[in-house]
């Protein structure tokens, strides 16, 4: 699948459920409809599309949601992606639901990593962000749990927000160097479910390597990934090899959107070309009324030419789309 920009797709973030039992405040503030369950894909559909997108070049399947480790059959799904295509298989989670026998249930039906969200190492904190009854320390666990089971690299994922949490930088790079993790901070995005982003709760990616380089200097990692989101950093005083590392995902200071290989189905089996994009394409219909895989991969293919050249956050035009976060599949 190519762009009209000549971008080769590679990599496919499927969202297998809209349900989260969380509520973060930049993604499900105040709250969410989730969608009708009938309108949600099976587990036939998702493998289904796994499998075309595989046939046509995708290299890494990211699960993700809402939460995904709330689908009851989220091990079949893993191992009968895993059975249709090679491509490697992740997960995001928000590490509420995980166990050393789920972990180990996953891996053994194929996913090989993980990346956990952990916005706060402080109780009140967690709470206020995420409004769940989950804690940071239950987090952490699902962290060390998914390193004992060698779901590796592991990586952290961290939004941090103006007023909420942006003092923590530190802190969960000290977790990146104790536990020998990646740390990625995301730019905040405006793509929360009451559309209330303002760039004041905003904090740039520079602003909190910065904030980081005054207690730990960082080194460029030169082995990242063109296409990668991140911008990665090591640590100056450990050794190269370390796995402690530290990320900056940057969509709204430093778009790289030029490099972007990545396509999106949401949970009800539409195909967005970005995160950003106003218009969706329907593979579920189709699905349901008798198309074959020859018609879902030139649906696949269409709806990725139209792939926008950038997400023009900062633009006066730029609109937010409809669907928050939860609902895309981040
Ligand atoms: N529930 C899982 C989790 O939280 O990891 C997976 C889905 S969640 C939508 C995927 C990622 O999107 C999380 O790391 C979350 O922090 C991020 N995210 C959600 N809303 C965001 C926003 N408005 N700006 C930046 N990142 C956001
Ligand atoms: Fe749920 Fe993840 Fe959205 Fe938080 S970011 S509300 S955990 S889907």
């Amino acid at each position: 699948m190519v762009d009209s920009y000549g971008r080769i797709i590679r990599d496919l973030r499927i969202s297998i459920t809209d349900r989260c039992n969380f509520r973060c405040v930049y993604c499900m503030e105040p709250d969410v409809r989730f969608l009708p369950r009938e309108d949600l894909l099976t587990v036939d559909e998702i493998v289904r599309v796994a499998s075309i997108t595989g046939s046509l070049g995708v290299r890494k399947i990211r699960l993700t949601g809402g939460e995904p480790t709330l689908h009851p059959q989220l091990g079949a799904i893993i191992g009968r992606i895993r059975a249709t295509t090679s491509a490697e298989i992740a997960m995001i989670t928000n590490a509420s639901g995980l166990s050393p026998v789920s972990l180990r249930d996953w891996k053994a039906a194929g996913l090989t990593r993980l990346t956990v969200s952990i916005d706060s190492l402080k109780e009140d904190r967690f709470a206020r962000l995420t409004r769940s009854t989950c804690t940071p320390a239950t987090v952490l666990t699902g962290v060390e749990m998914a390193l004992a089971e060698d779901l590796t690299p592991i990586k952290l994922n961290a939004v941090l927000m103006r007023g909420f949490n942006d003092d923590e930088a530190t802190d969960l790079a000290w977790v990146a160097r104790s536990l020998g993790v990646e740390v990625r901070f995301i730019e905040y995005m405006p793509l929360d479910s009451a559309h209330a982003w303002e760039s004041s709760k905003w904090v740039p990616a520079a602003e909190t390597r910065a904030a980081i380089e005054r207690v730990y200097p960082l080194v460029a990692c030169d082995d990242s990934d063109p296409s990668s989101t991140a911008r990665t950093f090591r640590f100056a005083d450990l050794p190269a090899e370390s796995a402690a590392r530290v990320g900056f995902i940057a969509p709204v200071s430093s778009p790289f959107c030029g490099a972007c290989s990545r396509l999106r189905i949401t949970a009800d089996g539409m195909v967005r070309p970005c995160l950003f994009s106003t218009t969706e394409w329907d593979l579920r219909s189709p699905m349901r009324s008798g198309a074959t895989d020859q018609e879902l991969a030139d649906i696949l293919i269409d709806a990725t030419w139209t792939k926008q050249a950038g997400h023009g956050i900062t633009s006066p035009e730029f609109v937010q789309p409809e669907r928050p976060m939860s609902a895309i599949g981040g």
